[in-house]
């Protein structure tokens, strides 16, 4: 096009002023005042030009995009005023998706919220005394009982009468604070020794070696990345170390040649230097998932049992709560922390502590099915086979074999395997049954998006040329809205 054409087109727009005098939008202006009205108005004028300055306009396209402007001003009005953020069907079938706000929260967890934060708390108050109290008492009393049990002995009896260790939890914003507050606390100014095998970066900005430096501890890294031995980590200490530290491999693993000392073999070398070890577990688990066939995630209780004097995990990942990082350990270690600086910044609001304090007392009562998390880990395959058996037929009640027509849409039962994803047990599957959908008219990546644009979003796998729908994270109430909206897309 030439620079006198598009100039033509440019000067075919109509302005802003142009814009508000017509009625719709003038009314559009009254109903959700005038500046919001404009702002709609300049985001419509200021696509089309873009549309125009890629020659993807003439004038007659041209003529048709200002005919619907006022829709558009109109949609791009109710755009801007309604939440981003928003709920979504999860039916990738990995459970703890981080990009979808990894745990779902269970229904007591919500009603606490709502209850503790639409009135006045007791958060910061000790309601026998009338003092101030301290807002982490709330979760420390649930933690004491869901890991009291964890007490090793090296915590307290061999310090026979003097002092007594027991366990004391505090939590921060999420883990990678928990762990940066606990290296600035234990081993500012310090050497940390860890091993090359466990210097990993999780979801792209949690990195050992980064979040070490911020904490102005010194890493001091042992062994190779497959084989690390007891003697490595020995070898390293100096007067200059303060901690032994291990991490978590949430999401990868290291298989063939390889080794590391036990957790028991590290505390044992750490106690001879009177150091303390600490546990970046990641998930933490707080329910035995060798009940659903998990063996490889390690627990809370095991670490502690084993002598770890701190342990730092996230409330969202397997625990099934809020987003949170948690740090829980010796008592005289998690006062230091408690006291650092740090931690004020780092501390978590009254909505966290209402979800997290509701989720635990769910573990205090061994009412796991109240936690999402626990419960879709705990769904059989056969359960979510008569699921997808279900939607599948009301869907397209006419079976031609294995494949179901259903509009341009063709279902297909298939089995496959749900993640637990969050950087939890990376090779942990579960079996599961899968809705397969294919279109005649479009591709697998277009359908994908079609249910992303449904009201509300779906979300689902891509594979192999169709699109791969998982009930396990789909809760059983929103099967009867997911049939409608593939309904929809199908007769459409
Ligand atoms: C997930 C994870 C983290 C980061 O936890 P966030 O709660 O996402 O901050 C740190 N360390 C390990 C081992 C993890 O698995």
């Amino acid at each position: 096009m030439t620079p006198s054409a598009s100039d033509a087109l440019y000067r075919a727009l109509p302005s802003v002023d142009d814009l508000l005098r017509e009625p719709e939008i003038a009314a559009c202006a009254e109903e959700a005042g005038r500046s919001a009205a404009v702002d709609a108005c300049r985001a419509v004028l200021e696509g089309i030009r873009e549309e125009i300055a890629a020659g993807r306009l003439d004038s007659g396209r041209l003529r048709t995009s200002i005919a619907g402007i006022q829709a558009a001003v109109r949609t791009e009005l109710g755009r801007a005023l309604s939440s981003s953020l928003k709920a979504v069907i999860n039916a990738t079938g990995v459970i703890l998706h981080t990009n979808l706000g990894r745990a779902p929260l269970s229904g007591g967890a919500i009603a606490h919220v709502r209850e503790t934060s639409e009135a006045y708390s007791n958060l910061e108050l000790n309601l026998d005394s009338g003092e101030r109290g301290k807002r982490d008492e709330h979760v420390d009393r649930l933690f004491r009982k869901l890991l009291s049990d964890a007490v090793p002995p090296s915590f307290g009896t061999e310090q026979a009468g003097r002092r007594s260790f027991s366990i004391s939890t505090i939590v921060v914003n999420n883990n990678a604070a928990a762990v940066l507050l606990a290296l600035n606390t234990l081993a500012e100014g310090g050497e940390v020794i860890v091993s090359r095998g466990e210097l990993v970066e999780i979801g792209g900005s949690f990195r050992i070696p980064d979040v070490m430096a911020k904490s102005g501890a010194t890493l001091c890294e042992v062994g190779t990345t497959n084989r690390t031995r007891i003697e490595d980590y020995e070898r390293a200490i100096t007067e200059r170390t303060r901690l032994l530290l291990r991490v978590h491999r949430s999401n990868f693993e290291i298989t063939g040649f390889t080794g590391q000392p036990g957790l028991e073999q590290l505390v044992r070398l750490a106690a001879k230097y009177k150091l303390p070890v600490m546990e970046d577990l990641g998930s933490g688990v707080l329910f035995d998932l060798r009940r659903v066939g998990i063996h490889n995630e390690p627990m809370v209780l095991d670490s502690l049992r084993a002598g770890v004097a701190v342990v730092t995990f996230s409330g969202d990942k397997l625990l099934g709560g809020p987003q949170a990082g948690i740090l829980s350990g010796r008592e005289d270690l998690v006062r230091r922390m408690r006291g650092n600086s740090l931690f004020r910044a780092l501390r978590v609001d009254k909505l966290t502590y209402a979800a997290l304090e509701a989720t635990l007392l769910a573990y205090v009562k061994r009412d796991y099915a109240e936690v999402p998390v626990l419960r879709m880990l705990e769904l059989s395959n056969p359960e979510i086979a008569a699921r997808a058996e279900s939607l599948a037929a009301g869907l397209a009640p006419k079976a031609a074999g294995a494949a179901r027509p259903a509009g341009h849409l063709t279902v297909e039962l298939t089995g496959g395997e749900s993640l637990i994803g969050g950087g939890s047990a990376p090779s942990a599957l579960l079996p599961t049954t899968l809705l397969a959908l294919t279109s005649s008219q479009m591709s697998a990546d277009e359908l994908a998006r079609r249910l992303r644009a449904a009201s509300p979003p779906v979300v689902a796998r891509v594979d192999q040329g169709r699109v791969l729908v998982d009930l396990r994270t789909v809760f059983p109430a929103q099967d009867e809205v997911l049939r409608q909206i593939l309904a929809e897309i199908a007769a459409s």
